[in-house]
């Protein structure tokens, strides 16, 4: 009965009827769970979002927003009961404005990243955002979960892209802050309350987001680190070397890197070494500079013993290999055994201290697993991933799970760091958030929550553990 009464809202063409297609929206990203939903929903307008949404809290059922769920915390798929539907972004994918003049671009929350770094290419401009998942992510995924990527460390995350908004709220009403300005303090900048709220407080429908000059000169490197000692020095170098132009420094540990040459065949560019950075610059000016700018740098930091090796790509295609070396280090860990995955930031002085401590820590207490941490230097935000091999009759999964993450957030904490750089909460961090989190903090974020959402239908259980039985 209720699944007609959604039928009728988004038609045929909106309504997930194949059981096997379902399954891809019930099951997330990394294979650790699937749930069960009333339906599964693809609205085409946002007339339709707000129809859906007023009839779920007119008969409280909870909603779970999805985009192109690859976040990697379980936060877009519905629990095991059966009484929530996904809703999916998935035919909201209409370019509403892209505009040259005013660096911006205006676009619905389906549209992938990749269709809007294009967009922007279009007009000679640059959608800065940019990460391994952009083929599939969303724009309402990435606001979201206001998602950092490879180029954070220059452009900062997606709320620093952020203009406006266009949102339905729970109670279906829409609301339509889809404002283009580069300045809008008028009152509080609600905007950034939906930006890192997980689908948690309403449904993002479209988006305006700024874009940044084209560049027209790109250098990238591959370069070998000795020890955790010289990564700190050599990212400060490197900062004051590029004099802005420098657009990713990426972290990738020595074990990270035999991964992805082990699993997927890819081929190391320098001798082997217990450290990496994947490094670019780039400009808007086409004569920069920028070879002589990273030329300069690496002798700097050859002869300081900040770097043992060093090797310039020479070509596009060779940049785009240095570049597969980092970005296939998901796809690597996950065909590798069991991934323990952590999303730590400390700040960037303390990335050294963080790579000795959890090694030491980790392999001492568990001699099977692998330390493959990888990420972004320049945010201070490493993926302090853990990788066992499946080993049947050993400690159970989430007891593994729990002593491993313990240490992990022991350490990052200690070092004035984050459990939670960029990733967000999901259903698999709710519970370090509300035993590290102040209570004073945990407070007002239950206090916007309940202003938003006080029966609590938008994406039960993520973020924050407010249950509420809802009656079906
Ligand atoms: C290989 C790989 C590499 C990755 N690299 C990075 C990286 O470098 N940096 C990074 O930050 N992340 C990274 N991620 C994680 C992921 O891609 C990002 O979190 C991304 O922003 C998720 O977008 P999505 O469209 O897939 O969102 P989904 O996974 O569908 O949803 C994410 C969350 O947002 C909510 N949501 C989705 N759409 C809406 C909407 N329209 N309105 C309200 N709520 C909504 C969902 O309910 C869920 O809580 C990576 C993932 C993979 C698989």
């Amino acid at each position: 009965m209720l699944v007609q009464r959604f039928a009728s809202i988004v038609g045929s063409a909106g309504i997930v009827a194949d059981a096997d297609v379902a399954r891809g929206y019930r099951a997330d990203w990394r294979g650790l769970f699937e749930g069960e939903a009333l339906c599964v929903l693809r609205p085409g307008t946002v007339e339709q979002v707000s129809q859906i949404l007023k009839l779920c809290h007119a008969e409280r059922i909870g909603v779970v927003p999805q985009g192109g769920n690859t976040n990697l915390t379980v936060g877009a798929v519905p629990d095991r009961t059966g009484q929530q539907i996904v809703l999916s972004t998935s035919r909201l994918r209409r370019i509403r404005d892209v505009d040259a003049v005013d660096m911006t671009i205006v676009a619905e929350a389906g549209v992938t990243i990749a269709e809007l770094q294009a967009a922007a290419i279009d007009v000679d401009t640059l959608f800065p955002l940019s990460f391994a998942a952009e083929g599939s992510a969303t724009l309402g995924g990435a606001i979201s979960t206001n998602a950092g990527g490879t180029a954070a460390v220059r452009y900062g995350s997606t709320r620093d892209l952020l203009l406006g908004l266009e949102v339905v709220l729970p109670d279906g009403r829409v609301w339509n802050g889809l404002r283009r300005l580069h300045k809008d303090n008028a009152g509080y900048a609600l905007r950034h309350l939906f930006a890192g709220a997980e689908g948690t407080l309403g449904v993002i429908t479209a988006a305006a987001m700024k874009l940044a000059p084209l560049p027209r000169a790109r250098e990238v490197a591959f370069c070998a680190l000795p020890s955790e000692d010289a990564v700190g020095d050599f990212w400060m170098l490197l900062r004051a070397a590029g004099e802005g132009a420098v657009r990713a420094a990426e972290y990738i540990s020595g074990t990270s890197l035999d991964l992805v040459v082990y699993e997927l065949g890819l081929r190391a560019p320098v001798h082997a070494s217990p450290h990496y950075v994947l490094v670019e610059l780039t400009s808007a000016r086409a004569e920069a500079g920028l070879r002589d700018r990273l030329e300069g740098f690496l002798a700097e930091a050859l002869e300081q013993g900040l770097a043992t090796d060093a090797v310039i790509a020479q070509n596009e295609q060779q940049a785009a290999s240095f570049w597969r070396l980092r970005e296939d280090q998901t796809e690597a860990q996950k065909r590798a055994g069991l991934n323990f995955k952590h999303d730590v930031a400390v700040p960037v002085s303390k990335v050294g201290e963080l790579l000795v401590k959890c090694r030491a820590a980790l392999e001492a207490r568990f001699p099977d697993v692998l330390v493959a941490p990888f990420g972004h230097l320049g945010d201070g935000n490493i993926h302090m991933n853990i990788i066992r091999p499946p080993m049947p009759g050993r400690d159970t999964l989430p007891d593994l799970e729990a002593h491993i993450g313990a240490i992990v957030y022991e350490i990052a904490a200690a070092l004035g760091g984050t459990f939670s750089a960029e990733h967000g909460i999901g259903t698999i961090k709710v519970k370090q958030l509300e035993t590290t989190r102040s209570a004073v903090e945990l407070d007002m974020m239950r206090v916007i929550k309940d202003a938003f959402d006080g029966q609590c239908i938008m994406n039960p259980g993520k973020v924050l553990s407010i249950v509420e039985v809802l009656p079906i």
